[in-house]
């Protein structure tokens, strides 16, 4: 079964769907769609520009269609978590479109924001609830609403909601589900820890997988260029002057790196804007609308704020930093080469980076070529040898060092933390690579830390 058609979807959903442009149905949404519609739990390892929000979605909506319950003031019939706003937003948009012939109730709750108008959203009872977790508790504490009632529930991105720290908001929220329900639970990757809570919440779960993160990667043509930290702009700025480069994402490591590099292009008469978790949710809307209208030729983003954005025809992504945590780097490269296109990304990559490229090379299971063909070296160093020296030195890739979780009353919990994006640095997180301190890294030591709430 590969068409919309051959699904036994009400009309008004399929002609939703027909108006959205899809006629053929995705690898996850052939392989999830029957399952869920059978009513059965499902445990999906898919990433962002699988179509993956269509094939949690259009069964669910179909479901409420055929189900008993009634929407209920303060409760929600269904209730989808994500880890942050922009992925969050991006869900309701395609709900609302893939909905629009149907009288659903349908409200979006997130941090960062007034709780006004949700609390307001939320009064006469939701069909579908679309949430983050910090959020959503606050307003389950406040009494503006109760999960007593949802019938269908939707873990989306399970993997970064573990890295971001909100582990312990997820299973207060999970205990006040009901424990007859449908749990549908999608993660890009499935580490251990990400399979535990798979396995705490799910009842005989169908599983789907489809390619694992790593060969996401294979689609995009990928570059690493060596570069010395100090002239990252010059030739950020001499790549940009490549006029078919027409839509590009830039990555930053910090909040302050992603305002650096978008006022130099701005200097430049490079059109950009910066997303980040300092932004307010309009700011970042607003830059994210003139991105894709295409009055922006850049859009220089931290990962946190990277999370979620669909943005058809990026040509390029430019990673100004290389993240420290290795898929990261497949998720920033995964915001071209959708939809079946091409893409290209092109990694700066500083002398201290080096082990963060190692990592990467290792998780994607092939070699970044190298482009040299910038005129921006190390003097008296070839790159290839740049590579190279690399292999002699001992292996210091490690989990970056996460701040402590300064609890849910901090006042900035609305926020993703500054000092999360500040610690990616490199040059703090990381000792020299030689001599009697670089030992493998202490397992249990990590293992005590806890992640810190990020973004609610
Ligand atoms: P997602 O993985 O849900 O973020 O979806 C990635 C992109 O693919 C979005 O722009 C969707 O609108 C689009 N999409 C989802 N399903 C289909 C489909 N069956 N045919 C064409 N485009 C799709």
């Amino acid at each position: 079964m590969t068409k919309f058609a051959d699904l036994d979807l009400r009309a008004p959903i399929l002609r939703a769907v027909e108006e959205s442009g899809y006629e053929t149905m995705t690898p996850i949404q052939s392989k999830a769609i029957p399952k869920v519609l059978e009513g059965k739990d499902l445990i999906a390892v898919a990433q962002t520009g699988t179509g993956k929000t269509a094939a949690f979605s259009l069964p669910i909506i179909q479901l409420l269609v055929n189900g008993e319950g009634k929407r209920k003031p303060k409760t929600a019939r269904s209730l989808i978590l994500a880890p942050t706003r922009e992925l969050a937003l991006q869900i309701e948009e395609n709900i609302r479109g893939y909905a629009k012939y149907l009288h659903y109730k349908i409200a979006l709750v997130f941090g960062g924001v007034s709780q006004k108008p949700q609390v307001k959203s939320l009064s006469q009872g939701t069909d579908i609830l679309i949430a983050t977790p910090g959020r959503l508790l606050d307003l389950m504490d406040q009494g503006h609403v109760r999960l007593n009632e949802v019938e269908y529930f939707v873990l989306d991105e399970a993997d970064r909601m573990l890295d971001m720290g909100f582990i312990r908001d997820i299973k207060k929220i999970v205990a006040t589900l009901p424990k007859k329900r449908q749990t549908l639970f999608f993660s890009a990757t499935m580490p251990k820890t990400v399979e535990g809570l798979a396995n705490s919440i799910l009842t005989n779960p169908h599983r789907v997988d489809i390619a694992p993160a790593a060969t996401t990667a294979d689609k995009v043509d990928q570059y690493v260029l060596f570069v010395p930290k100090n002239l990252k702009n010059k030739l950020l700025a001499h790549i940009l002057k490549d006029e078919t480069i027409d839509r590009a994402i830039i990555f930053t490591r910090t909040k302050h790196g992603a305002n650096r590099v978008s006022k130099k292009l701005d200097q430049l008469g490079i059109t950009s804007a910066a997303i980040h978790g300092n932004k307010s949710q309009n700011a970042r809307q607003a830059a994210l609308n003139q991105f894709r209208d295409g009055e922006i030729r850049t859009l220089v983003a931290t990962d946190v704020a990277a999370r979620g954005i669909d943005v058809d025809g990026i040509s390029h992504v430019i990673n100004f930093d290389l993240p420290n945590e290795e898929e990261s780097y497949v998720h920033r490269i995964g915001r071209t080469a959708r939809a079946g296109k091409t893409g290209i990304s092109l990694s700066f990559c500083d002398h201290e980076e080096r082990a963060y490229l190692k990592g990467i090379e290792r998780l994607i299971r092939q070699k970044i070529k190298i482009m040299d063909n910038h005129p921006f070296h190390i003097e008296g160093i070839q790159p290839a040898d740049y590579a190279k020296a690399d292999d002699d030195e001992e292996d210091t890739t490690r989990r970056p060092r996460r701040p402590r979780n300064r609890g849910r009353n901090n006042k900035r919990h609305n926020q993703p933390s500054n000092k999360q994006e500040k610690s990616t640095n490199p040059a703090k997180s990381r000792r020299p690579t030689k001599g009697p301190h670089t030992a493998k890294p202490n397992k249990n030591k990590n293992k005590k830390r806890r992640p810190n709430p990020k973004q609610r």
